[in-house]
């Protein structure tokens, strides 16, 4: 091992080739191009086998990081593919998407100086060769059981619990509101970052493995969840939170304020070939615009990056605290700075300004001051810091609150948590509702697709076990 491995001294960290910001700028496509093979076995021969290896405790899904490395090294990429995919539904997806400098590689333990190893890229290319040499087949399952498990929403937590309960050889059908398969794979994270392609691929897989899906199908308005209840032998909601929170601003209601995933939504419908009337007539289009960006989280950042490749005239990313503080990946924003995006950061809102439609973000400047009871450094106004920031186009990106689901799906006895996601038993992943499992966002409000992946793995075993106990004792939680 030693000689192939910990090659990290003498070899330098690569991530695979990244496109120009110049030519970024002018389309939708991914920014970083694929490892040559011999380059996806260089960098994964810079890892030192560690003996408690930290990035697989700071993965979600405690992927097995150090042996697919291993693999990859030895040039065994069928065996990595075998390995990776034993822990991840998506793991294309995941080295394409998760914020790696937070999780795996933010922990990899190279020393200082000599960088981490560069554990998404070689992640997506592994499964992206599996995909191309046809190593990824439909599901056929060794025994077909006849219960069946009706799953509420067909995003990653969804489409992951479907695939688990599909090779164990349940009937599996999802129910979606939307068109189209993928949820916030789909609609809201932009094609420069992950192609949808890739995402429509899991589709068909998952179509051949006879999985069924009820597109344009709204649980609580097309059908109801007791009727869900009465055709399945178990139900899943993993319903997403889609509530974008709000600023309380003099002039928010002006024409030309949209809430971001709007925005994001229609943008990734026009790539898809859609017509969507809001961005013909100009509403949701950033062309020739000057555009502010509210926020610093991840769909700030999808926002900035994507006014940008609209044409817009300039775009601003406003944020209250600074870099060293913001919710986003640090990535992102690099990303973003060299696309041309300035970041004003230390600035909240406080008017919108404009008479028939905005023209001008009115904002202070901001001091960080003391902790507060969370740890962090609460933002204090400056006074007579004041400045009016030319926009005509404002997007707010301020996160996401779940839905009212009881009245939404009609089920008045769904328990909630304070927060307004829905409650589970932490042991057996039931709502309030007998035979009602909940796993992703909409149980740990907005989050990661890796811990939705993680999250419908887990909730499928939970699903399986209490079908195969009879669907007996569950241990379901009380309403509040
Ligand atoms: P979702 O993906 O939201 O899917 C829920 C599905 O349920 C949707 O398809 C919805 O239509 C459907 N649904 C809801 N209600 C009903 C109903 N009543 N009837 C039928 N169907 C219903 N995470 C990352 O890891 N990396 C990123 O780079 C990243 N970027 C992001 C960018 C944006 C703009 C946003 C908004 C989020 C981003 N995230 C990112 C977060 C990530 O997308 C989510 O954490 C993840 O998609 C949650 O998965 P989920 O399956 O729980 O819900
Ligand atoms: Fe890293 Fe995400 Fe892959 Fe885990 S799933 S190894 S966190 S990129
Ligand atoms: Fe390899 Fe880094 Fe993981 Fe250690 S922490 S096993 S060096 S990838």
């Amino acid at each position: 091992m030693a000689e192939r491995m910990l090659k990290f001294v003498g070899t330098p960290q690569a991530l695979p080739e990244k496109r120009p910001a110049a030519e970024r700028r002018r389309d939708f496509q991914e920014i970083y191009a694929r490892y040559a093979r011999e380059k996806a076995a260089e960098q994964a021969a810079r890892c030192s086998q560690c003996g408690v290896p930290f990035c697989q405790v700071h993965c979600p899904l405690h992927n097995n990081i150090p042996d697919w490395l291993k693999l990859t090294a030895e040039g065994r990429l069928d065996e990595a593919y075998e390995l990776s995919s034993a822990t991840n539904n998506f793991p294309e997806i995941c080295g394409r998407i998760c914020p790696q400098d937070r999780l795996c590689e933010g922990n990899c333990v190279i020393e200082k100086g000599f960088e981490s190893v560069t554990i998404g890229s070689v992640e997506k290319f592994i499964t992206d060769t599996a995909w191309e040499n046809g190593w990824i087949k439909p599901i056929r399952p060794r025994h077909e059981r006849p219960q069946s498990v009706g799953i509420v929403g067909a995003g990653p937590a969804g489409l992951a619990a479907a695939e688990q309960l599909r090779r164990k050889g349940y009937q599996v059908a999802i129910y979606d509101r939307y068109d189209r398969v993928g949820g916030l794979l789909i609609y809201g994270i932009p094609n420069f970052k992950l192609e949808k392609e890739v995402v429509q691929r899991r589709e068909q897989l998952l179509r051949s493995s006879d999985v069924r899906f009820h597109l344009d199908c709204e649980v609580g308005r097309d059908v109801t969840l007791e009727e869900l209840r009465q055709r399945h032998d178990a139900v899943l909601l993993a319903t997403g939170v889609y509530k974008a929170r709000d600023i309380q601003a003099p002039g928010v209601g002006l024409p030309g304020i949209v809430a971001a995933l709007d925005y994001l939504t229609a943008a990734n419908r026009i790539g898809l070939g859609d017509t969507v009337a809001a961005f013909e007539s100009g509403v949701l289009d950033a062309r020739g615009k000057n555009v502010v960006v509210l926020g610093g989280g991840d769909t700030a950042m999808d926002c900035v990056r994507t006014a940008v490749r609209q044409g817009a005239r300039s775009v601003k990313c406003l944020y209250r605290r600074d870099r060293a503080n913001m919710p986003g990946s640090q990535r992102e924003v690099k990303h973003a700075e060299e696309e041309g995006v300035e970041f004003v950061w230390l600035t909240a809102p406080q008017a919108f300004l404009g008479s028939e439609s905005v023209t001008h973000v009115r904002s202070v400047r901001i001091h960080l001051g003391m902790p507060d009871a969370s740890g962090r450094r609460t933002p204090q106004e400056i006074p007579n810091s004041h400045m009016n920031i030319e926009a005509d186009l404002v997007l707010k990106a301020l996160g996401f609150d779940p839905e009212d689901l009881p009245a939404m799906l009609r089920a008045s006895d769904l328990a909630l948590t304070g927060w307004r996601t829905l409650k589970i038993d932490w042991r057996s992943m039931m709502t309030s509702l007998d035979g009602v499992f909940a796993a992703g966002d909409i149980v740990r409000g907005a989050s990661l697709v890796v811990w939705a992946v993680r999250d419908g793995r887990d909730v499928a075993e939970r699903i399986h076990g209490w079908l195969s106990a009879g669907a007996t004792a569950p241990l379901a939680v009380a309403a509040e």
